[in-house]
């Protein structure tokens, strides 16, 4: 019999959260398996982050240049083949793969293809392009998630489509009727509006985006509405039919029909069929994976991180996760915080969001109190022509601690960076106030937001002192 391959650690699934692990723990010179049964980069580089966003991007174009009369310019007819952007979108992915294969091999990480099942606590049965069993004296389980199937949304990748099967299209539909108006669901709409299909979302809860602050959550509602985007909020779709033409959404007391539909009603957590129960791994009712600070599960030398740890469903997160397991697995001492963590929605005003909102912020007992600045009182914003939407800081007055930051508009996106950094040290908000900040920049709106929370604008009219 062949010996078996031994590592000191085994990652299981390479996404965001799995890859990154790998990389790390490779780096301490001891030998490091990724298994993966599918493509590098899982669901973020194959069928999330990168390419909603490659396609996002070509939409951002589209827009400048339909506005490109705004800046003096004249363009003739505009048009678009979408199976282009389509073929560049996969293009995109099929290049950001190999890199990452080249990367991990650059690091001299193992990469073996194939599916990978728990026999033992310390055993994994690897199937499929491969089929061997290696021995791990630490495994990190990175297994993510994918869209959740509903039954009463028979799912027929033609008509009825997840948010993986919308990515293949190679042309648009007329009209689009998408369930859920949370993450998924926004930017998706934010696409397709832009490039003039027929949307509408149907939300259950009362708003789009339901899980944001209220000022962020009312802003896209109207910047959406504007764009002639419908939103039914309150309505929760209970059945999808297809017809000869298209789809009929079924409400309590309504039917909405379109060309097709998209159901982006949240994500189903990767944790069965991984022999879990074998290695005794406690997985929670709700089926997801309990974890300490350190990543660990109840099995100390087995880790789990990225979506099926349901911390937050966010790439960056999988990744650093990733990096206190791996830490953690190779004898360094690393905990997770999540007390700073950037959430962007890239709509179009793109929505980026850190730490508090006012209203948490209130609810844990803090005297927050909100700075705001709007981009129409920005020069660069201005000479831009990209006046939409505000940066806002939330404060604790009594220790001017900055508590949490939003902002709506453009280049949100880049522009959460610093406040991230602020929210992660433990900044007050003079050290906002005392920075010098570029001028003209967008990022300026953070220390107009910072002068106003301490009742001190310069480029706004007086304020009541709050800090
Ligand atoms: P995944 O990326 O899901 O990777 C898990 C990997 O494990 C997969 O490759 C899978 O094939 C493999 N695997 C599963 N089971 C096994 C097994 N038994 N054996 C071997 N391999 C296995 N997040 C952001 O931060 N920013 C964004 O802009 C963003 N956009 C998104 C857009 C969409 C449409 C979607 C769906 C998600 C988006 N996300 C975004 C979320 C992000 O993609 C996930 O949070 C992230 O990919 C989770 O990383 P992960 O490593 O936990 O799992
Ligand atoms: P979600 O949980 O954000 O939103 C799902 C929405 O569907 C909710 O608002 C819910 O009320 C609604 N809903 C559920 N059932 C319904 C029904 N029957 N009828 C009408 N509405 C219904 O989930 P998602 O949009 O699928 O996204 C999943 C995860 O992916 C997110 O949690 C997010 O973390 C991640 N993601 C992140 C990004 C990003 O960082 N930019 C982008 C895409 C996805």
């Amino acid at each position: 019999m062949e010996e078996r391959k031994k590592f000191k650690v085994a990652v299981i699934g390479a996404g965001p959260g799995g890859y990154v692990a790998a990389i790390r723990a490779a780096q301490s010179g001891q030998p490091v398996a990724l298994i993966e049964k599918e493509f590098l980069g899982g669901t973020c580089l194959n069928w999330g982050c990168i390419p909603t966003k490659t396609l996002l991007a070509n939409a951002d174009v589209l827009h400048k240049v339909k506005n490109a009369h705004l800046f003096g310019i004249t363009v003739g007819d505009i048009s678009f083949d979408y199976a282009q952007m389509k073929t560049r979108k996969d293009q995109v992915v099929e290049k950001i793969r190999k890199s990452l294969e080249g990367l991990i091999n650059a690091h001299k990480v193992q990469i073996i293809r194939g599916t990978a099942e728990l026999i033992s606590s310390h055993e994994i049965k690897i199937s499929g392009q491969t089929n061997e069993i290696i021995e791990a004296e630490n495994i990190i389980v990175a297994t993510g998630s994918r869209p959740k199937d509903i039954g009463a949304f028979p799912f027929d990748y033609k008509k009825i489509h997840d948010s993986t099967s919308i990515l293949a299209l190679n042309a648009l539909p007329k009209s689009i009727a998408i369930i859920g108006g949370g993450v998924i669901g926004c930017e998706f709409a934010s696409l397709y509006a832009e490039l003039g299909v027929e949307v509408v979302i149907l939300e259950a809860l009362p708003s789009i985006l339901p899980l944001e602050t209220k000022a962020v959550s009312a802003h896209l509602t109207t910047a959406f509405t504007k764009k002639g985007i419908k939103i039914q909020t309150g309505v929760f779709v209970s059945k999808i039919e297809t017809t000869d033409t298209g789809v009929k959404v079924h409400l309590a007391d309504s039917v909405v029909e379109s060309e097709i539909a998209l159901v982006a009603v949240g994500r189903a957590l990767n944790v069965n069929g991984l022999g879990l129960e074998k290695a005794a791994v406690f997985v929670d009712e709700k089926g997801f994976v309990p974890v300490n600070d350190q990543m660990q599960t109840n099995i100390p030398h087995i880790y789990a991180i990225g979506d099926i740890t349901n911390k937050a469903l966010l790439a960056h997160v999988a990744s650093h996760q990733g990096i206190v397991a791996a830490m953690n697995a190779i004898g360094l001492k690393a905990k997770m915080h999540y007390e700073a963590v950037p959430n962007v929605i890239f709509t179009h005003p793109e929505i980026a969001t850190v730490g508090l909102s006012q209203e948490k912020a209130l609810e844990k007992g803090f005297k927050a109190v909100v700075g705001k600045f709007p981009f129409q009182a920005l020069g660069k914003s201005i000479a831009a022509i990209d006046t939409e939407g505000f940066a806002q800081i939330i404060i604790d007055q009594p220790t001017g601690a900055i508590l949490g930051a939003q902002v709506v508009g453009h280049e949100a996106s880049s522009l959460i960076a610093p406040m991230t950094l602020a929210i992660q040290n433990e900044l007050t908000i003079e050290s906002i106030t005392e920075t010098i900040h570029a001028h003209p920049t967008i990022a300026e709106a953070w220390l107009e937001a910072a002068l106003i929370g301490t009742g001190t604008p310069i480029h706004f009219p007086p304020q009541p002192k709050k800090v």
